[in-house]
């Protein structure tokens, strides 16, 4: 960016380069600089950029038909990649709501929670039940529904009441002292006792990232805690929403999240970032059977409308391009190659982070290509967080790499899933030496 930027960027301080092309895992700023795009945007862009095919597809359907109301119109590629996605969930879901960003995705699943508990004459389900240290979106809803503290102190006076949160699942930073058992069934009992404090017939769902990106740097659930939750949950009535907008999509390893982590799909999920893997905006509700059925028996019934609309719902050209690069995912097997690179960011890490790193407390989680160094336990020793120094200079030795918010000190590695095994390595070895750097640099201060 110039300092003329007329845009109201992210951060009000600093200056940004002007990205001007991209090419594989590589994007090209103005200047000239080749920048490995080593969290792709934030797990965005799982296919890279400049990938001709997605191009060829957007620029097909710009031209036949770019856009087309969904108050009157449906379309050949948002069908198409509705069916393609209920194809790939294995019969986990049963209908697909497109919508344009995540916090999007997320006001929408909220909303299709709330009016189905309506269709099936139990209005009084108006509760949320999300967790702490969550991230949903921006927007007031998913603020409301997520608890980043950094992103949604500010606004918390307009946040609505009827959200609540309980306990994040963290077991490598919370669980010492307990079995991973024992770990999960205080927070199965914590989820209870707050479903019986509202009022079980007061609450309508309770949401969860299964692998907290952007808060917690890829923390996954233990290993029981999201079937034993949809079982509970179930048992009152109350529907599961996962949010899958960061960590689904292949990006753990596995098509969705929910299947690495031992669970049954949830009653809705949402999806974007991966979907259109940064060629078009675009994300997604995915319904279950459930939540379907009551739509069609509320139909019946004289039911008209589902009460909510974007304009650019089901936009045409976004849902070509995601149609191409999901296909492409599936046709080039990037989900089982995006697993074997992740093991080897995850074993090149290991070998090359300094000794000091792993005496000191530091420890790297995550599956697939959702992988995250965490610096907390070196803070003390090196004069306070870490992780900001460590992605700027990151950036600065050639790799853009994703800082997660202040209620860890950590860095998350998430590149495109179309990298090469050298791509990789050069990715750990940016990152490594500016972890190096920083630590020599806060000896010298
Ligand atoms: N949910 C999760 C889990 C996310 O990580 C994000 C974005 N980081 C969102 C929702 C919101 O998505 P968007 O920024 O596209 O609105």
């Amino acid at each position: 960016m110039s300092s003329k930027s007329v845009l109201l960027h992210r951060s009000l301080e600093k200056t940004y380069p002007t990205a001007v092309s991209g090419d594989g895992v590589y994007l090209v700023t103005s200047d000239g600089r080749k920048i490995l795009d080593g969290s792709s945007g934030a797990a965005v862009s799982c296919l890279g950029h400049g990938h001709q095919e997605v191009i060829d597809s957007i620029c097909e359907q710009a031209r036949s038909m770019s856009f087309a109301h969904t108050s009157f119109f449906t379309s050949d590629p948002a069908e198409e990649l509705g069916k393609l996605l209920l194809e790939k969930s294995d019969g986990a879901f049963d209908k697909v709501l497109f919508l344009t960003s995540g916090s999007e995705a997320i006001e929408s699943a909220l909303k299709v929670a709330l009016q189905y508990h309506v269709y099936n004459g139990q209005s009084e389900r108006v509760n949320i039940i999300g967790r702490i240290h969550s991230y949903h979106g921006n927007t007031l809803g998913a603020l409301a529904a997520g608890c980043n503290p950094a992103r949604r102190d500010t606004f918390e006076p307009v946040l609505g009441k009827t959200f609540h949160h309980v306990s994040r699942c963290f077991y490598s930073a919370d669980g010492a002292g307990k079995s991973e058992k024992q770990y999960e069934d205080d927070l199965i009992a914590e989820y209870e006792a707050k479903f019986k404090q509202l009022g079980p017939e007061n609450v309508a769902a309770v949401i969860v990232e299964p692998v907290v990106g952007a808060t917690l740097g890829s923390a996954a659930a233990t290993d029981r805690y999201l079937p034993r939750l949809v079982e509970l949950c179930k048992r009152y009535g109350v529907l599961t929403i996962f949010d899958e907008v960061m960590c689904g999509m292949g990006r753990v390893g596995s098509y969705h999240a929910w299947q690495s982590l031992g669970s049954t799909a949830p009653d809705l999920q949402t999806i974007g970032k991966g979907l259109g893997a940064g060629y078009q905006p675009l994300s997604a509700v995915l319904i279950g059977k459930r939540v379907s059925d009551g739509f069609d028996k509320a139909s019946r019934q004289g039911a008209k409308a589902f009460l909510s609309g974007h304009t650019f719902q089901g936009h045409a050209m976004a849902c070509a391009g995601a149609l191409t690069a999901q296909r492409i995912l599936f046709r080039d097997a990037l989900v089982a190659k995006c697993k074997h690179l992740g093991e080897l960011l995850e074993a090149t890490l290991f070998n090359e982070l300094p000794d000091e790193w792993a005496q000191n407390g530091g420890s790297l989680r995550g599956l697939g290509l959702f992988r995250t160094v965490d610096l907390g336990a070196m803070r003390s020793k090196f004069k306070g967080p870490l992780a900001g120094e460590i992605s700027r200079r990151s950036f600065g030795l050639g790799a853009a790499v994703y800082l997660c918010s202040p209620a860890v000190d950590a860095v998350l590695l998430c590149p495109p899933f179309i990298a090469t095994e050298a791509e990789i390595l050069s990715l750990a070895r940016i990152f490594v030496q500016a972890l190096n750097d920083t630590v020599k640099s806060r000896r010298a201060d």
